[in-house]
């Protein structure tokens, strides 16, 4: 039996161990944290995820929350004018709806499940020491550790990396108590030019339905004020006071908002990286380096979760049809381009999207409003990506998609 030892127990760890053990392998997932350790402790995302995504853990018979969390039926999308109203203001539903289940209540029952089905879990943040022992032991080691200090050993790489420096100052506020959206719920997203995004939808969470407020500040700008903040309870205040400072529209869905739970905030920044997929250990042993480890998306999209099961199956599809062949370097560079020919598009359209917004994009924007095939076509290219790369991406291609829709 071939034995996989992964390192991590997140979304795409634990998707892709529960996967291969449906398959016969011997998968040790190891982990930093106890599942209570992960429920007890602090929100990490807010891992809205699409429908091709939350496929793939139907598959594997991992949704043990359609009944109980809340769907995410659209998007909205709205621009402010500058004098309190909307410059941009449309809606869409997705084709499928889309979920966010709080890491902290997936992550412990997933692990429990992957036990039950047969898996090992090992309690350790493991280090490079600990690598060289897998390896000698195992036919496969991937890192799937997240932003963890061990995603280090993989090389940042510096041609399919855009930035070296964090582009937006993110935040997180759980929430329950905020005013449902009139027709359905959605993703609300808000573009602030210059200033950053705002976006709420909602979600599960430990104590129940929820909705996760989700604050992106451009660097220095007035969204980009998180420092100071010393409990939940500012956390909370400082929330509001941007929401009613910035989105009149969005401050009366939050007249009564009370925090899920202490844990239920977090700010921080990151840069977004492409690094290369395989690491090399001291004694020339190579490891497989999967989802966030390889590629970090900034959330202004909301797709590094739906990255990660994404990546999760195409390595679980990569690693079946290897079969007993050895795992060597070659194999590891080539599970992952495949990967990257489908997310080299999600992290250059993330990329774009943090810029400045070109004419054509505004232009696109704007033409929602009043087309709502333009509205869903938007809407649900959240779920695939590659969609905005024939219409959205490039300037002489949005301009025939205009002109097609007018006619
Ligand atoms: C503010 C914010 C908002 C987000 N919003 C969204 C969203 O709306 N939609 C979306 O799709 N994505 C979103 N994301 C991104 C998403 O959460 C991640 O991309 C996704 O969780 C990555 O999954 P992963 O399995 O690669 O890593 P993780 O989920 O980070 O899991 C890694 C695991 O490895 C463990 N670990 C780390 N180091 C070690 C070690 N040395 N030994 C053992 N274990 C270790 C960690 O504790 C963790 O449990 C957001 C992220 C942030 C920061």
């Amino acid at each position: 039996m071939r034995k996989i030892t992964i390192i991590g127990a997140g979304q795409a760890g634990l998707q892709l161990g529960i996967g291969l053990l449906g398959h016969g392998y011997d998968v040790t997932v190891v982990s930093n944290r106890t599942g209570q350790q992960i429920r007890d402790g602090r929100v990490m995302s807010s891992q809205c995820m699409f429908g091709t995504s939350l496929g793939h853990e139907r598959n594997l018979g991992l949704n043990f929350w359609d009944g109980d969390c809340p769907p995410v039926e659209g998007i909205s999308f709205c621009v402010p004018d500058g004098t309190g109203g909307k410059a941009i203001d449309w809606a869409s539903r997705l084709d499928a709806p889309a979920r966010s289940v709080d890491q902290r209540v997936k992550m412990p029952v997933w692990l429990e499940e992957f036990e039950r089905r047969g898996g090992k879990v090992e309690l350790r943040d493991a280090d490079v020491d600990d690598l060289e022992f897998y390896a000698r032991e195992s036919d496969l080691v991937i890192v799937a550790a997240g932003k963890g200090q061990i995603a280090g050993l993989f090389e940042r790489d510096a041609e399919r990396s855009t930035f070296d420096a964090p582009q937006r100052a993110l935040a997180l506020t759980y929430v329950t108590g905020m005013k449902p959206r009139d027709d359905y719920s959605a993703v609300a997203f808000n573009l602030l030019p210059g200033i950053g995004e705002y976006f709420t939808f909602p979600a599960l969470t430990t104590t129940g339905p929820c909705d996760i407020m989700v604050f992106e500040g451009v660097p220095g700008g007035p969204l980009d004020s998180w420092r100071d903040i010393a409990s939940p309870e500012q956390h909370l205040e400082h929330s509001l006071e941007l929401v009613r400072s910035y989105l009149p529209w969005e401050a009366e869905r939050c007249t009564d908002l009370q925090l899920t739970d202490p844990n239920g905030i977090l700010a921080g920044r990151f840069p977004p990286t492409v690094r290369k997929p395989v690491g090399q250990l001291p004694s020339g042993a190579t490891v497989l380096g999967l989802a966030d480890v390889v590629l970090l998306n900034d959330p202004i999209t909301g797709q590094g979760s739906n990255n990660a099961g994404k990546c999760a199956a195409s390595y679980l599809s990569s690693i079946l049809e290897h079969g007993e062949r050895p795992f060597d370097r070659a194999f590891m560079q080539e599970t992952f381009e495949r990967y990257w020919d489908y997310a080299q598009y999600v992290a250059t359209w993330t990329n774009a999207l943090l810029g400045t917004p070109p004419e054509h994009v505004l232009k696109l924007l704007g033409a929602a409003s009043n087309s709502p095939r333009i509205a869903r076509r938007f809407a649900n290219g959240f779920d695939d990506p590659r969609d905005f790369f024939h219409w959205f991406m490039d300037p002489a291609a949005a301009e025939s998609y205009l002109a097609a829709v007018a006619a």
